[in-house]
């Protein structure tokens, strides 16, 4: 009985290997394979040397009357003890087997992965994509045949595409599809006109291949591309007047190379046309814009584009050098600046029809401009803190400089001669410095006040304020000997008559200053129309200045000689140069060393509005 147990286990495990070899791998079903057959071939062994005939228990009976129970029992137990190896053996196998399953499960996510990536990408391409068999049915359509053709793409499953040609197509489809089908991988080219669901025709760009031998494919894959626009443009080029034509294929020249974006839109602000260049800012193919609104391609910028084809709907106007800015696809997160231009196209009626849009991208030239702003920003506020700083240190300055001074006067008149010698001296450089640094303070607060305290310019006539200046500096005039010229009277300009007197009492101040030892001053004053502005000379026979000097005279307590020979704090022309400035105008020097200098100043000429006032200043 004990080897009836040990055939029927046997016979259990052949059928769990056989079980087991059905789902397995090739190689993995050869070793199971191999076990089974020394599994049988032992079973079969130990039947041959057990039993000669069945059923068993006889077979059994008969084996224990011939060699006597003990020996058939040793003989069981010796192949119990090969059927125990080779279950170890299979369980061994089963191992192996679930190790391999485990290695298929991971292997079929990855494929699942793999399939949802590429079926995503069919989906949502914008080309048609279809799987036909080798009779032409149709197996398989991209959702992209809704779009294109109105088809349903489940409907389309089970059609034949020479249903679906033009009968005049149908040939040259019938053909293409033979070719095709003549052998593994052969690639299939044709366009053909094919009927959508509403029943028009459209021309599609085909190309397929041939992958019946791929066993996951078994079908020829073809991309279609709409180029029925394409098509009737061409055509109607072809009929239309060759000059015509020329100036029609000059045109898409230019629309396609140029360096902006250039579109058209239809008057629900849907892309009709577009180049190559606005599709590259946009960061989207061509062809998807067509149909499509900026809201849904570029949403960012949606609003505006909106905006502006509301305002020429509304008045019928092109609307020019606009600004639009937003982020795109091809630059996510950028904000990026447009210059738009934008016009109505109108049909002979006059009529809306469409708008013509250009967008020139400006986004470097306003990154550069911000910049430059905030440099402006930063130097006024800079100028701004050093006048400040200016005007309250001179100004605080002011007082204790003026009680050095002026007890050092005293001291002078109380003491001089009734101390030494020596201190007769110092009490006079006391005094001096002390009065040079008035000058400086004095100046500095001038100098610090032209922004703060000038006043706005109005229309001031150059005569009265040379008249005021002059008088201002009459003792000095007598002194030296100086006369003052003037040829014709001197034009009314716009300046804050206070500043423009100081401009006017320093230059000629400086000219009498700067004369040449043995020649008494002579000084020319003239102005000249140019454009809106007047240009003001002042002339000198002084010393002049040494070209290398001209620039750096304007600057503040830039000086060429020593103030034994020529006294002063060096702040006198950057004053001139800053009121200049400050009105608009620019300032420079012309001059010969040793044969004299010439000062020029430019001031804005009174402008239409404020000629009347001018006229009653005359
Ligand atoms: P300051 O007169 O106090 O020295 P300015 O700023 O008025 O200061 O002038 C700066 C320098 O420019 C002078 O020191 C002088 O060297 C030169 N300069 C100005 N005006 C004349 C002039 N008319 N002729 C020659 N040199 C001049």
């Amino acid at each position: 009985m004990d080897a009836e147990r040990a055939i029927s286990t046997l016979h259990q495990q052949i059928r769990v290997l056989q079980e087991e070899a059905r789902n397995a791998s090739p190689h993995r079903r050869n070793v199971i394979s191999a076990t089974l057959e020394t599994v049988s071939q032992s079973l079969g062994d130990f039947i041959a040397t057990a039993v000669v005939a069945d059923p068993i228990s006889d077979s059994v009976q008969a084996v224990e009357d011939e060699l006597g129970q003990s020996h058939l029992l040793e003989k069981v137990q010796e192949r119990a003890d090969e059927l125990q190896t080779y279950i170890e053996e299979i369980s061994k196998v089963n191992d192996d087997i679930s190790r391999e399953k485990d290695e298929v499960v991971r292997m079929n996510q990855i494929l699942a992965k793999s399939e949802e990536r590429f079926r995503s990408m069919i989906e949502n391409a914008s080309d048609i994509i279809v799987l036909l068999d080798v009779q032409g049915t149709i197996t398989y359509a991209s959702p992209s045949v809704k779009q294109i053709g109105g088809y349903d793409p489940s409907d389309l499953v089970g059609t034949n595409v020479l249903d679906l040609a033009h009968p005049d197509d149908a040939l040259v489809m019938i053909a293409a599809l033979r070719e095709a089908l003549s052998s593994p991988r052969r690639l299939l080219r044709l366009e053909a006109r094919i009927k959508d669901a509403a029943g028009a025709w459209h021309v599609l760009e085909i190309t397929g291949r041939n992958l019946l031998d791929i066993e996951s494919v078994q079908g020829i894959v073809v991309n279609a591309r709409d180029i029925t626009e394409r098509r009737e443009a061409e055509e109607a080029l072809r009929d239309c007047d060759p000059q015509l034509r020329e100036r029609l294929s000059e045109i898409d020249a230019m629309y396609r190379y140029a360096p902006i974006g250039l579109c058209i839109f239809d008057t629900d602000l849907r892309w009709v046309r577009l180049n190559e260049r606005l599709a590259e800012i946009n960061g989207l193919p061509l062809q998807e814009h067509i149909g499509r609104t900026p809201r849904e391609i570029v949403p960012d910028v949606g609003e505006q584009a909106e905006e502006a084809l509301r305002a020429i709907l509304a008045t019928g106007e092109p609307l020019l050098d606009f600004e639009m800015k937003g982020t795109t696809r091809a630059q996510p997160g950028v904000v990026r600046y447009w210059n738009e231009r934008w016009a109505p196209i109108k049909d002979e009626e006059g009529r809306i029809t469409g708008i013509t849009a250009a967008a020139e991208e400006i986004t470097e030239r306003k990154r550069a401009e911000e910049q430059v702003k905030r440099y402006a920003e930063n130097l006024k506020r800079s100028n701004e803190d050093l006048e400040r700083f200016a005007y309250i240190a001179s100004h605080d300055l002011q007082e204790p400089i003026r009680v050095m001074v002026s007890y050092a006067q005293l001291l002078a008149r109380r003491y001089t001669g009734r101390l030494d010698p020596d201190a007769d001296e110092y009490i006079r450089f006391i005094e001096q410095s002390g009065k040079q640094m008035q000058g400086l303070i004095t100046d500095l607060l001038a100098y610090s006040r032209i922004s703060s305290q000038g006043n706005e310019a109005e229309p001031t006539s150059a005569d009265d304020v040379v008249c005021e200046a002059i008088e201002l500096l009459q003792m000095r005039i007598e002194e030296t000997g100086a006369t003052i010229v003037t040829r014709d009277p001197l034009p009314i300009v716009m300046a804050d008559p206070g500043q423009l007197r100081q401009v006017f009492q320093n230059l000629i101040g400086n000219a009498i200053k700067f004369r040449k030892p043995d020649e008494p001053p002579r000084i020319q004053i003239t102005a000249e129309k140019h454009g809106t502005m007047w240009q003001f000379a002042v002339s000198d026979n002084g010393i002049g200045i040494e070209p290398e000097y001209l620039d750096r005279i304007f600057m503040i307590f830039q000086r060429l000689h020593g103030r034994d020979s020529y006294p002063g704090t060096g702040i006198g022309l950057t004053i001139v140069k800053r009121i200049v400035e400050r009105h608009g105008g620019k300032i420079w020097v012309a001059s010969e060393p040793g044969e004299g200098s010439t000062f020029y100043f430019t001031l804005p000429a009174v402008t239409t509005e404020h000629s009347s006032i001018a006229s009653e200043i005359r």
